[in-house]
């Protein structure tokens, strides 16, 4: 092909040498054969932020693989979805039958296996690769191309969110759950803590922080004991849609579009977007509608940091300070900021950021419990609050340079993670740190790619693989050479 390659974002771009999109596993399979000297990537919907999907080889695209299959297995309902599907196609397919997932994230355009291979996550549950059953998995056995069904164990916990690293997710099987209905109203909150404090009530809630006037609104969800949509559940669609997916976020990118527009954006902040936010209207509709929004209407950049649910307090103090000295030069550093800058050496580093960017988005916060995987963000035994950072603005620069800054120092301070769909600015010194059982992921991924087929730059750079050549070697040589490495 000669085609570019172009992510959501627009911050991804490239040209594969080949775009093959085949419609059966021994389609598949013979692709896999025929190109077997090369590496290869795959691609779901493009909608992740980093350069898991870039290849300059083989690209392949599994869109063809998008049936959906309800199956009873001993009694239990379980859906088979192929990899390549969309998680929109899946929840409508399961709505017919009066089902749903256990979790969804804000929007559905993602395929399942994209969404699953990088821990996509909604709030109040664990992420979807948590609930992963089985999966199979298109890969390499003795240089020959087959498909490996992946069931319990570890092997399991790797392949829920294994960033494409074991292979090609060709089917996954996942648990239904009846279709509820959610109930949902937004309140301003004086301050984080008092939003934590409905947590047991609300238990679905996600959080907002507008920047500038620094104020907290929470987006309360819990599910509502009834299959009744509330009268004026359209007219509350409508508002999120129109009003605040499509009105609202014209104006921010307007405002950012303007020369001098921090000041503009401040107002629009401070004074403006609170009278914006219609608060205590209770809607309650089908989870799907509530839970999800339109929020791909719009290209933007996002980077995603997650803290444990004990930290979040501190470290929301220190990047609204972080942010505030970012819009404002002369803005003044609490004593708490500055002993992290101090402990950890960051002073230098964060001096020329001051004054250098002026966030223009609210800032979202969502709750994770625990994800059973072994390198999903939410992975381990701990609650996480996920803090998502997007912007309008198409100088890019500014906010990469305090994305970068937030992600290293909150690691350093609080022990952070970052979205694997997200702009992830990490390499493998931090992701090692961040991640205790990262050693036996990449174990599993050295079984089941011994050479090294199906990793790419970003993989290697993030996950710690050892680098390999662009010519694949055959296994045996590889074995000969050094153990585990499928490169030189
Ligand atoms: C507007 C928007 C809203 C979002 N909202 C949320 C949200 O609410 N919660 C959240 O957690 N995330 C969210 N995300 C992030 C998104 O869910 C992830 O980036 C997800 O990975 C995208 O899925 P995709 O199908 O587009 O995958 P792609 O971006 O195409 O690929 C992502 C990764 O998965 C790998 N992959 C894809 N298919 C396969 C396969 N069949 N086998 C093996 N590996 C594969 C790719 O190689 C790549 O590394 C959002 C992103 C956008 C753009």
């Amino acid at each position: 092909v000669d085609s570019e390659v172009i992510n959501f974002g627009g911050d991804v771009r490239f040209r594969p040498t080949r775009l093959l999109e085949p419609y059966s596993e021994d389609q598949l399979l013979a692709f896999l054969r025929e190109h077997s000297s090369q590496s290869f990537r795959v691609m779901g919907s493009r909608h992740a932020w980093n350069e898991g999907i870039k290849t300059d080889e083989v690209l392949i695209d599994l869109k063809h693989f998008d049936e959906v299959r309800i199956l009873n297995e001993s009694g239990e309902r379980v859906v088979s979805v192929g990899g390549g599907c969309k998680i929109s196609k899946l929840l409508y397919e399961l709505n017919k039958h009066g089902l749903t997932i256990p979790a969804i994230g804000l929007i559905t355009a993602q395929t399942v296996a994209g969404a699953t291979a990088t821990g996509t996550h909604g709030s109040g549950k664990p992420s979807l690769s948590h609930f992963i059953k089985r999966a199979r998995i298109a890969c390499f056995q003795n240089d020959q191309p087959v498909i490996r069904e992946v069931t319990e164990g570890d092997e399991l916990r790797a392949s829920r969110c294994s960033m494409g690293c074991l292979g090609i997710l060709v089917e996954v099987i996942l648990p239904v759950v009846p279709q509820y209905f959610v109930e949902e109203n937004t309140v301003a909150c004086d301050s984080l803590e008092q939003a934590f404090a409905h947590e047991a009530e609300w238990p679905l809630q996600q959080l907002y922080l507008l920047p500038h006037g620094w104020s907290w609104y929470a987006q309360r969800r819990r599910v509502y004991g009834k299959e009744r949509r509330s009268l004026t559940a359209g007219l509350y669609n409508l508002y999120w849609l129109l009003g605040l997916n499509v009105a609202f976020v014209i104006l921010l990118k307007l405002l950012t579009a303007v020369r001098g527009s921090k000041s503009l954006l401040r107002f629009f902040f401070r004074r403006i977007a609170p009278r914006l936010l219609i608060t205590g209207w209770r809607a309650t509709d089908r989870s799907d509608r509530i839970l999800t929004m339109k929020h791909e209407l719009f290209r933007h950049i996002e980077l995603e940091l997650f803290v444990r649910k004990q930290d979040a307090l501190k470290a929301m103090d220190y990047l609204v300070d972080v942010l505030s000295a970012a819009d404002d030069a002369e803005h003044l550093l609490s004593t708490e900021t500055n002993a992290i800058l101090r402990t950890h050496n960051l002073e230098q580093s964060f001096c020329p950021l001051r004054g250098s960017y002026t966030h223009d988005s609210p800032i979202c916060l969502r709750r994770l419990l625990p994800d059973d995987t072994l390198i999903s963000m939410a992975s381990g035994d701990d609650q996480w609050v996920s803090i998502s950072l997007v912007t309008y603005t198409k100088k890019r620069g500014a906010f990469f340079s305090i994305a970068e800054f937030l992600a290293k120092s909150t690691f350093l301070a609080f022990d952070s993670r970052i979205h694997w769909g997200k702009w992830f600015p990490l390499g493998a010194d931090f992701v090692e740190k961040q991640y205790a059982r990262l050693p036996r992921f990449r174990e599993i991924c050295d079984e089941y790619d011994p050479v090294g087929r199906f990793r790419n730059e970003f993989v290697v750079r993030s996950l710690g693989f050892s680098n390999r050549t662009t010519n694949i070697e055959t296994e045996s040589d590889a074995t000969s050479a050094s153990p585990g490495a499928g490169t030189d």
